[in-house]
């Protein structure tokens, strides 16, 4: 009885303290978007130009998507990052001023750009603006006319080269990672480049992207500038922001935690990667991407599932394993997740932007019905979820102060 009495009468006072010490962090959590439906999105960066099989690849992967459905009946939709040109090696070579000179992927690539089309027009492709090209022009040209050992597989087999080759460093587009630390690109020049990439994606998938995600995750706050002037208002990171990298080379953050929903300098709205699926680097699976997605939906936020191309685009059984892979994962998902709504990015952008508009993918203009959100009472338990895995010592206060129970019990029963 007297245990009983100690533990009812410190709770009230433990939990007096904690909000009013924490009441800017719950005030700020609790204000943030809680999705009634399940948002599920796979973000898949690197397509573009490469070899001929892409595009059988491609269509392999739309068949996949195809037999999983949301509560809508709408399919999976990949959202892919599309890089749109390669270097143009023997015109960069011949050149005597040492410019950059590039191939865009319907020029280099037909195949694999008439799959993008066709899984367009079907609804699981929504095409999104990953660079002009994964590396940065200026200095690969200079790197050419160095004969620069970092670039030997290019200049020796120009046809069947590819960017992911690169040393990482190199493979930044807004940075120039020749020597290191890297440097930002001019204002001028990335502007050049945003402008450009942002007509020839248009005139390659008929709409414009409105959202965007940086090559290696590299860009500042001017570039993010310039993407607003270009029409691009939704940014897809991982959780975090770099805008280069050191001398040894690793990377640098300028801004080091980004929400889902949160807002840019520029006004644009932050989507966060939150589910890892990449099996080819053998660092993660199907249960354990499976696993990040419970945790996405226990805080009621979307499952954004990242996947590169390369998953899919090596030997025949890496790619059957990868793909067998994700339909597992999908199959998990729809099985276990209520309301499960299938989104591309720029959907989700702009649905965080604005609430109770219709779903439109511009790309095939294909309309559905708005997401739900939680408001009031119901948004506590997956409101605690954010606070239990965001925040450590906030959990340990809360065992050694008893409070765990409370807040388990309304997690429980509040749903
Ligand atoms: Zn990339």
């Amino acid at each position: 009885m007297t245990i009983f009495f100690t533990v009812f009468s410190i709770l009230p006072l433990t939990l007096f303290v904690v909000l009013s010490w924490k009441y800017s962090l719950f005030k700020r959590t609790w204000q943030e978007v809680y999705f009634a439906d399940t948002p599920v999105l796979i973000e898949s960066d690197d397509w573009g130009p490469g070899e001929a099989l892409h595009a059988q690849r491609l269509l392999q992967l739309f068949a996949c998507l195809e037999t999983h459905k949301d509560s809508f009946s709408r399919a999976v939709v990949i959202t892919a990052d599309i890089v749109l040109s390669v270097p143009d090696i023997d015109k960069i070579q011949a050149d005597p001023d040492a410019g950059y000179h590039r191939k865009l992927l319907n020029e280099v690539s037909p195949d694999i750009y008439q799959a993008m089309m066709i899984g367009i027009k079907q609804g699981v492709l929504v095409p999104q603006l990953h660079g002009l090209e994964h590396l940065n022009g200026q200095a690969f040209a200079k790197l050419c006319q160095l004969n620069d050992s970092r670039i030997a597989g290019a200049l020796a087999d120009p046809k069947r080269w590819n960017w992911e080759s690169l040393d990482s460093p190199l493979q930044g587009h807004y940075v120039d990672g020749s020597k290191l630390p890297t440097q930002a690109i001019s204002s001028e020049k990335a502007q050049t480049l945003i402008a450009m990439a942002a007509l020839r994606f248009t005139e390659l998938f008929g709409y414009p992207s409105f959202s965007t995600v940086a090559p290696c995750y590299l860009w500042n706050s001017t570039i993010e500038k310039l993407w607003q002037q270009n029409g691009i208002k939704v940014i897809q990171t991982a959780g975090y922001r770099c805008d280069g990298r050191d001398k040894q080379g690793h990377y640098h953050q300028d801004r080091n935690l980004i929400r889902v929903g949160d807002l840019s300098e520029s006004a644009q709205v932050y989507l966060v990667r939150n589910v890892m699926y990449e099996p080819v680097d053998g660092n993660n699976n199907a249960d354990t991407a499976y696993k990040e997605a419970l945790v996405a939906y226990a805080q009621a936020l979307p499952i954004s599932i990242s996947t590169h191309r390369y998953n899919y685009t090596r030997g025949v059984e890496d790619f059957q394993s990868s793909l067998q892979g994700l339909d597992q994962l999908l199959s998990a998902i729809g099985a276990n997740i209520a309301e499960l709504r299938f989104v591309s990015s720029p959907e989700l952008g702009e649905q965080l932007t604005k609430e109770h508009t219709i779903i439109v993918n511009h790309f095939n203009d294909s309309h559905y019905m708005p997401l739900k959100r939680l408001s009031g009472f119901k948004k506590l338990a997956p409101f605690l979820w954010r606070l239990y895995y965001r925040h450590p010592k906030l959990v340990l206060l809360a065992y050694i102060s008893g409070l765990i129970i409370p807040a388990s019990l309304l997690c429980r029963y509040s749903k």
